[in-house]
């Protein structure tokens, strides 16, 4: 495991699309146990698709603006891009991110990949998943039904101030829609 001579930091990794109420409390436990937080924004080449419509910066500023409005202000923000080979996701993440002593994930994948590298993997589900998971929150604006409940203030801020709601529905649309 690595040492970290000046506290226990932490790294966690989502796509964050978008960033909701379940995370935000994900993030506070993890700063019970760590001195701070490293949240790697994944995916961060993606933007503009249903599964993945806000920009890594757009994500960046999601995430910064809902934690800095709590009072918090132990974390370090890295838009991480995939690469096409799972064994050396693992050096590509440690060459973008501070030094990290501990990881939290619920994916098995990412599990196996630090683990194998001697990492402390735990584990932390995400709660109220009815409500607060970026599939429904996608669904239900696209389906105009009442999404900011489940985001915080300066996220859906941030998704009316980009013109979010319409981004997603025109993602949604074929050409044939458009004519
Ligand atoms: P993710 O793709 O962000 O999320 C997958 C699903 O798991 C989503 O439904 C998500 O819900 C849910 N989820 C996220 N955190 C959870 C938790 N703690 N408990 C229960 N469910 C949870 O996957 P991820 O694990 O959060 O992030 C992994 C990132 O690492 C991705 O961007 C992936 O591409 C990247 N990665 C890349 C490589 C490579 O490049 N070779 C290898 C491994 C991983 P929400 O949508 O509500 O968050």
């Amino acid at each position: 495991m690595v040492k970290i001579p000046d506290g226990s930091r932490a790294f966690i990794v989502g796509r964050f699309q978008p960033f909701h109420y379940g995370h935000l409390k994900l993030i506070k436990q993890i700063l019970k146990d760590n001195d701070s937080v490293i949240i790697g924004i994944g995916s961060a080449q993606y933007s503009h698709t249903l599964k993945d419509p806000f920009t890594a910066g757009e994500r960046h500023i999601m995430i910064s603006s809902s934690l800095e409005s709590e009072g918090i202000y132990q974390f370090y923000l890295v838009p991480i891009e995939d690469v096409n080979s799972n064994p050396l996701w693992v050096a590509h993440v440690e060459s973008l991110t501070p030094r990290f002593n501990k990881v939290y994930t619920n994916n098995p994948l990412v599990r196996r990949l630090f683990g194998e590298k001697g990492y402390d993997v735990h584990s932390m589900e995400l709660m109220n998943r009815d409500s607060w998971s970026g599939t429904h929150i996608r669904e239900k604006i696209l389906n105009g039904e009442n999404w900011k409940d489940d985001v915080p203030q300066p996220v859906w801020e941030l998704i009316e101030e980009i013109d979010g709601v319409n981004r997603l529905i025109d993602l949604s649309k074929t050409d044939e829609d458009v004519i």
